[in-house]
């Protein structure tokens, strides 16, 4: 193995097994019925091989019919009997095995909402979608099959070998003396099989990770603009490609283990007919053909078992590796948390203070630098400044979709960080410069903001976002589909329907993170005249790039480089002749010059 290998193989320590074992616990009434039954059907099934001993001896060497027709009835019914109980073990182990995946998918997934923005721009999202979903529904077969299989194979081997030492323990040990010879094959085995599962896994995430980036409905656009779709073809194939191969070298890899073992565990029945009909013949031991057979069916019955529990080492790893995976999640912490014992707050008003925020998304990297400024309640101010000068940074903080780095944000005096989170975020709207809307009706988009808006709610808060006529004009008005992330209505509409959205939602303080993408003039107007009188009525920031906007507000601030080198009012601004002017004289869209 090689140290990157090793590196990447699970430690089975007492504590992962304790948190898988955590997991089965609520559910241990059913477990030990499944316990029950197998060992119920571990014994039974080691029974018929002993009647054939007597059918042989006493039925038909005996020339016995009574006893002939006795003993294969009961071996029948034996039979019978074994596999009934395995049809009520096998539902009794997929209830329990579908509850755990249930609680468990229930659990990452509320863990995952949880986590902060970062997580969600710094993780594949393809990866973060396979541990939600192949690598919780391997949970399952852990449970249906490899816990399952310990068990009953345990059982098994020790009935088996019990009966067999009872019968010749010199016939027992011989038999028993192949076993070594399992060991090796196995233990090979399983490493291989161990790394290529991993590359399959990693394979498999890079896959879908293609799959969300080129058959989403931007990225679809982006291919089809670029015309790369043969390029995307080829890196879909490739790695589609590895991992055919990967699949086809690991199912291999239990393929070459399976014919050696296979081989080997014919030796051993030759030798216990061969040394038991010596001992027969030649000794004269009590031993009789029946008991001869008795043990070689015996011996059959202890080789699947040593067989699967030498097995379940490779699929134990995979396992545990498979929890691993699960378990790094539950363990990545939020960043962002509602504080322990947050400060009580009623009214919240809107007022904003950044006092010397400094910012980094990554370390090394600052974003914003010292940045400080007052936003009074019922107040508006804009932020101008060229691109990536950190205008939506700002705005990330004030709801905690980051927390500062240096310095603090406050809301109505009160430190963000100490404002229980739900309540923050309700004080805090935002339309951002990426409308998001949920494929579904404009009503059902609406909805999202206040679950409990009355019609007459939500019809006038169309009408205060411009956007009531265009809904009107829908044959089915508010039930209009709006399409797959909203792609059915134009980028003004869009945004005018998440004006609607956060009007409903009526938050203490109103951010409008402007798009950069040219709207038309009659677009961009509808827009203006929706926001100018939200403005006028509630506390608000504005991240501007047209002049209209800027216009509309009570004081601008100039970001530059992360720090904010000018405020003031327009006049002034233009007259100091610094960065606000430079972008007053290329950036601004005044369409209505
Ligand atoms: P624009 O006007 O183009 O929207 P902006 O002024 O709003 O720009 P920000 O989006 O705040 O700029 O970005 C500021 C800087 O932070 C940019 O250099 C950007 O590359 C970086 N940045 C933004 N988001 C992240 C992120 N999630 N992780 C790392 N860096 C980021």
């Amino acid at each position: 193995m090689t140290e990157e290998e090793k590196a990447a193989q699970p430690k089975v320590t007492p504590e992962l097994l304790k948190r898988v074992f955590s997991y089965l616990e609520p559910y241990w009434k059913q477990l030990a019925l499944v316990l029950v039954c197998i060992a119920a059907s571990s014994v039974f099934n080691i029974l018929p091989s002993i009647f054939t001993g007597k059918i042989i001896d006493k039925g038909l060497i005996g020339r016995d019919m009574r006893l002939l027709v006795i003993y294969i009835i009961m071996s029948l019914s034996v039979t019978l009997l074994v596999n009934l109980i395995g049809v009520a073990e096998s539902y009794l182990n997929s209830w329990i095995a579908q509850h755990i995946t249930f609680d468990m998918r229930n659990q990452m997934y509320r863990h995952l909402q949880m986590m902060s923005q970062r997580f969600f721009t710094s993780n594949n999202q393809g990866d973060i979608i396979t541990r939600m979903t192949s690598d919780i529904d391997g949970v399952e077969s852990v449970i249906t099959s490899t816990f399952r299989s310990i068990l009953s194979n345990s059982i098994t081997l020790v009935f088996a070998l019990v009966a067999m030492f009872r019968k010749s323990w010199v016939l027992a040990l011989l038999g028993m003396a192949v076993i070594p010879l399992f060991v090796l094959p196995t233990r090979r085995a399983g490493k291989t099989r161990w790394t290529l599962t991993r590359e399959a896994q990693e394979a498999n995430d890079e896959v879908n990770g293609i799959l969300n980036e080129t058959l989403s409905v931007s990225g679809q656009l982006l291919v089809k603009l670029f015309g790369r779709e043969n390029h995307e073809y080829e890196r879909y194939r490739s790695v589609n490609e590895r991992m055919v191969s990967l699949n086809i070298k690991e199912r291999m890899a239990g393929r070459w283990f399976f014919m050696v073992l296979s081989t080997v565990t014919n030796i051993g029945p030759m030798l216990l007919y061969f040394v038991g009909g010596l001992l027969m013949m030649k000794y004269d031991s009590s031993l009789t053909v029946g008991d001869i057979t008795v043990l070689v069916a015996l011996l059959g019955k202890t080789y699947m078992p040593v067989n699967s529990l030498l097995n379940i080492q490779v699929d134990w790893m995979r396992s545990m590796a498979l929890f691993s995976r699960i378990f790094e999640y539950f363990d990545m912490r939020p960043e962002v948390t509602t504080p322990h014992r947050p400060t009580p707050m009623k009214n919240i008003t809107g007022s904003v203070e950044f006092s010397h925020v400094d910012f980094w998304y990554e370390k090394g990297r600052q974003i914003l630098k010292d940045v400080s400024f007052k936003l009074e309640s019922g107040k508006s101010m804009a932020i101008v400044g060229p691109s990536g000068s950190g205008k939506s940074t700002i705005i990330n903080l004030i709801p905690r979709l980051y927390d500062v780095t240096g310095g603090n944000v406050r809301l109505d005096g009160v430190d963000v960080r100490a404002i229980k989170l739900d309540l923050l975020r309700q004080s805090v709207g935002i339309v951002s410069q990426e409308t998001y809307l949920f494929n579904g009706t404009i009503r059902e988009n609406l909805l999202y903001a206040k679950p409990d808006a009355t019609e007459e709610d939500m019809i006038q808060a169309c009408r205060r976002a411009n956007i009531y006529d265009f809904v009107q004009a829908q044959p089915d008005g508010l039930d209009a589909m709006v399409g797959n992330r909203g792609l059915k209505l134009s980028g003004g509409e869009k945004q005018r329907i998440s004006i609607a959205r956060v009007l409903l939602k009526d938050p203490a303080l109103l951010i409008f993170d402007e798009a950069t993408s040219a709207l038309d003039s009659i677009s961009e107007k509808k827009i203006q005249d929706a926001i100018e009188p939200i403005i006028k009525e509630r506390t608000s920031i504005l991240i501007a790039h047209r002049l209209s906007t800027i216009l509309a507000a009570d004081e601008i601030f100039v970001l530059k480089d992360g720090r904010i080198v000018e405020h003031g009012q327009h006049r002034d601004l233009v007259a100091l002749g610094g960065v606000y002017t430079e972008l007053y004289e290329t950036q601004f869209s005044r369409p209505e010059e």
